[in-house]
């Protein structure tokens, strides 16, 4: 395939770069509390929008840019090399409810929420993980029970992704307690303020509390909300996880990631180490072909117009390079790198020991390596079960 782009999507990102580099140097240094980080990321996303930005590969009709994939990994690229602030609604509203509605919603959902996900209104988190049911997420067991002109849910979820931050949640419910594991599944908007509903953050090993278990006790949720057909709510699932693995820039942030490992090791001395300086060309290639894959990808997606299960090649590979980087990076950096923020011996306040313990994340969230190896082995390469 040909890598390089086209005259349109040069100008793209040239317009895109500017406006950046415009708008971004009012910024302050970025915010340590969650709170914070919150609100900052509700008045950027509204800053997108107000400037036509918001939505990239959004359908027109639905207030987005109307361009496609490619667009939007150029989009996701410039904002990491610009140092944007995090959108919480990118991986979740953006990225998995707004393709969602999109394609298997009613109109008066659109209506009703793709303009706010765009203008940052509400935040969305997405509730299909329960203790029992991660990669076999077929074996859900949260009850919802049609009663009138509701379903009524009771049950668990757990590792819900900034749920103490979000308005809303994608939940997946079971609806028919006769049926096979993936029949009998319903797809359901649920507002995080409705009675019934408990959230508990979770600690993880990096010291903050990103994800939740959340406790639903009789939830009443309008039939209104139900996305697709009661009971049939599997379809939709998989239109979800399905832009799970497609559109990011991984690489990107990656490459980042690797550039301070670079300075570091410019400004310590431990280039003069030609072990260090191999490691750290071997890597420079790899983030190079994590960006490569991640443009294939996209294309794909523009050719045939969905995310196919080639996304599972790009997954893993950019969350098994993550992990190498951080190994790497703790080989390189030394004792430095082992020591907590807030330490005075602590290399860059102990960014390199939060970045690695987050980079063990990596290969679990979105489906495990072992689930996109199976994936890439069955319906990529054809292989038996
Ligand atoms: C940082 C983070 C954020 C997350 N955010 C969310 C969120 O917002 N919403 C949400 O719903 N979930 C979220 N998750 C949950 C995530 O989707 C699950 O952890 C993941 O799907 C794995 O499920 P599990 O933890 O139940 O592990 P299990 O499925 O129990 O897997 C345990 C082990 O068995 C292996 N395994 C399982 N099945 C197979 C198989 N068929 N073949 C080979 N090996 C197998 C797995 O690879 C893994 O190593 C998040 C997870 C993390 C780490």
């Amino acid at each position: 395939m040909d890598f390089r782009l086209s005259v349109e999507q040069q100008a793209f990102r040239a317009k895109l770069r500017h406006w950046l580099d415009e708008t971004l140097p009012l910024r302050v240094e970025p915010p340590r509390e969650s709170a914070e980080k919150v609100a900052l990321s509700r008045e950027w996303q509204g800053c997108l929008f107000e400037a036509g930005w918001a939505g990239i590969s959004w359908p027109k009709v639905y207030g987005g840019c109307g361009a496609d994939t490619i667009h939007q990994l150029i989009f996701n690229e410039e904002c990491i090399r610009a140092g944007s602030p995090d959108s919480l609604n990118l991986s979740v509203a953006l990225g998995l409810v707004g393709p969602t509605l999109i394609h298997c919603g009613t109109e008066a959902q659109r209506q009703r929420f793709l303009p706010r996900i765009l203008r940052g209104d509400d935040i969305w988190c997405q509730g299909f993980s329960e203790p029992n049911a991660g990669s076999d997420l077929a074996a859900i067991r949260m009850r919802g029970e049609v009663r009138g002109d509701s379903i009524v849910v009771t049950g668990q979820k757990i590792w819900t992704s900034f749920a103490q931050h979000a308005d809303w949640c994608i939940l997946v419910v079971r609806t028919n307690l006769d049926a096979k594991p993936h029949e009998g599944l319903t797809f359901l908007l649920v507002d995080l303020r409705s009675a019934g509903i408990t959230i508990r953050p979770l600690v993880e090993i990096t010291g903050e509390a990103w994800f939740n278990e959340v406790f639903f006790d009789e939830v009443a949720v309008p039939l209104e909300n139900v996305v697709g057909e009661i009971d049939r709510g599997w379809d939709v699932v998989i239109t979800t996880l399905m832009h799970e693995r497609g559109g990011t820039a991984p690489h990107a942030r990656l490459g980042r990631e690797l550039r301070a490992l670079i300075e570091y090791s410019m400004t310590a001395g431990r280039c003069t180490d030609p072990l260090v300086r191999q490691t750290l060309a071997r890597l420079a290639v790899e983030v190079r072909i994590a960006e490569l894959n991640a443009y294939r990808n996209a294309s794909g997606i523009v050719r045939t117009g969905q995310p196919g299960p080639e996304g599972s090649i790009l997954k893993l590979y950019w969350s098994e390079l993550e992990q190498r980087i951080m190994d790497r990076a703790f080989e390189i950096v030394g004792l430095g790198a082992t020591l907590l923020e807030g330490d005075p011996r602590a290399e860059a306040d102990g960014f390199w020991t939060h970045e690695l313990l987050w980079s063990r994340a990596a290969s679990i969230y979105a489906g495990t390596s072992e689930v996109q190896r199976n994936i890439i082995a069955q319906r990529v390469l054809g292989l038996p079960r």
